[in-house]
């Protein structure tokens, strides 16, 4: 029997671990995780850029998470000898309606806490000479680092104090009792007295697992991205993000200086027609049958239709994606798109169709679940897991 079970091996399950360690020592402890190894989804498919908190909306767990998380992850990385750089980040407007949204901008970095310097025309040539644009908003503490190496940190720490880790163990079925979990695996069976659950692209079905209706679905967005050759690593000096049209937040790619000194372009957001499907060609009819027959998903997609075709345009025409990086960085051309590897954001979906925009948990008497952790999930993993073992410690006091 143990203590405390968590499931997914991903940035937020190995976090909370190494947390609930912390806190509780003596108490046995088990991650179980499906793959073969730490971070295969989300966490080792992601841009990999400590965020710095600014299109958040304030007093959100998102605004909160990101501005702690973005000084206790460079923390970590000190402590841990994992490398990163606080390379800043550049948000730059191309036209007058760009203008006007980043002014907006400037006011929500402002109510977030964010240390930043406005830039007109000039001083943005001066710091970008390859990146156009009317103005911009330069943030430092926005930073890059290889969120799957942070993890396999957090792993090692979490088992340096005595807990357990399987991999290849997919959990399959799971049963809440009165005073204990069962959780039931292709590795066997294993009993915790608490459970929580960190389970990403898979959130809903685990908590449909314990019986229980999560309110949401997760809708799997792929993000493709490209990477520029090496003649290109110093192509920009910091992060170069577009002024997102804030009805989309997450649409605009973006240049991103990668923690190996490699420079990539993206990701989009595309409809994935597969949880953790990587490649276009990856289809699961089961997964797109109940993606289909969800009435939030139906409702979003419906709403957004025009520009979740363009985004899918995009993604099959590379002269349309070009464009979009083009608009700020003009003399990239088609054959600086070299291939990258996507990764597939878990998104959830309330059941009124709406995207649901805080991270968001769902507790029963004996488990904690997160149920939304997009971005800035990773650079929040910290706080998250904090929160969690927060949780945890009210449900064992109870
Ligand atoms: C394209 C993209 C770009 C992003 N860029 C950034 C960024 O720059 N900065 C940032 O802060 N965030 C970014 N994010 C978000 C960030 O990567 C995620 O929010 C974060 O990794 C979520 O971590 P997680 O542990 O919840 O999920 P995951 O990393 O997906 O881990 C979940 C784990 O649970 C396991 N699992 C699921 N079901 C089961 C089961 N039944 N049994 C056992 N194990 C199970 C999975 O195998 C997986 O390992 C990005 C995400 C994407 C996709």
């Amino acid at each position: 029997m143990y203590d405390f079970i968590i499931i997914g091996g991903g940035i937020l399950g190995m976090s909370t671990a190494m947390q609930l360690k912390q806190a509780y020592p003596d108490r046995r402890m088990l991650v179980v995780e499906k793959e073969r190894e730490a971070a295969c989804h989300q966490t080792g498919h992601n841009s990999g850029v400590i965020h710095a908190g600014v299109y958040y909306t304030p007093g959100s767990l998102k605004a909160r998470f990101c501005l702690e998380g973005n000084r206790a992850t460079k923390a970590f990385c000190e402590a841990h000898d994992i490398p990163y750089d606080s390379c800043g980040k550049l948000l730059v407007a191309t036209n007058d309606l760009e203008m006007q949204r980043m002014k907006a901008l400037w006011e929500r970095t402002e109510a977030n806490g964010l240390e930043r310097e406005w830039l007109g025309p000039e001083a943005l040539a001066e710091r970008e000479p390859n990146i156009t644009g009317v103005g911009g908003i330069f943030v430092p503490s926005s930073g890059i680092v290889d969120y799957a190496a942070v993890t396999r940190a957090m792993a090692a720490e979490f088992e340096r104090m005595g807990g357990e880790i399987r991999f290849g163990a997919e959990v399959t079925a799971l049963e809440e009792r009165r005073q204990e979990v069962v959780v039931t695996t292709g590795a066997g069976e294993f009993t915790g007295r608490y459970l929580v659950t960190c389970s990403g692209l898979m959130a809903d079905r685990v908590v449909r697992m314990l019986g229980q209706d999560p309110g949401f679905t997760i809708c799997p967005f792929r993000g493709e991205y490209y990477r520029l050759p090496e003649r290109h690593n110093a192509i920009v000096n910091h992060l170069i993000y577009p002024i997102p049209d804030p009805s989309m937040p997450f649409l605009g790619v973006h240049l991103t200086r990668m923690i190996d000194g490699s420079v990539t372009v993206g990701p989009n957001a595309v409809l994935a027609f597969k949880r953790e499907g990587y490649r276009r060609r990856d289809v699961s009819l089961g997964d797109m049958a109940r993606m289909f027959s969800d009435p939030g998903i139906l409702r979003v997609l419906g709403r957004n239709l025009r520009p979740g075709l363009t985004e899918m345009k995009n993604s099959l025409h590379r002269r349309g994606y070009l464009e979009l990086v083009r608009k700020y960085c003009p003399s990239l051309g088609l054959e600086d798109l070299g291939h990258y590897p996507a990764g597939v954001r878990a998104q959830a979906v309330s059941r009124d169709g709406k995207l649901v925009d805080d991270f968001l948990f769902v507790n029963t008497p004996r488990t904690v679940n997160v149920g939304n952790a997009p971005s800035p999930a990773a650079t929040s993993a910290i706080p998250i897991g904090t929160h969690i073992v927060d949780k945890v410690k009210a449900l064992v006091e109870a």
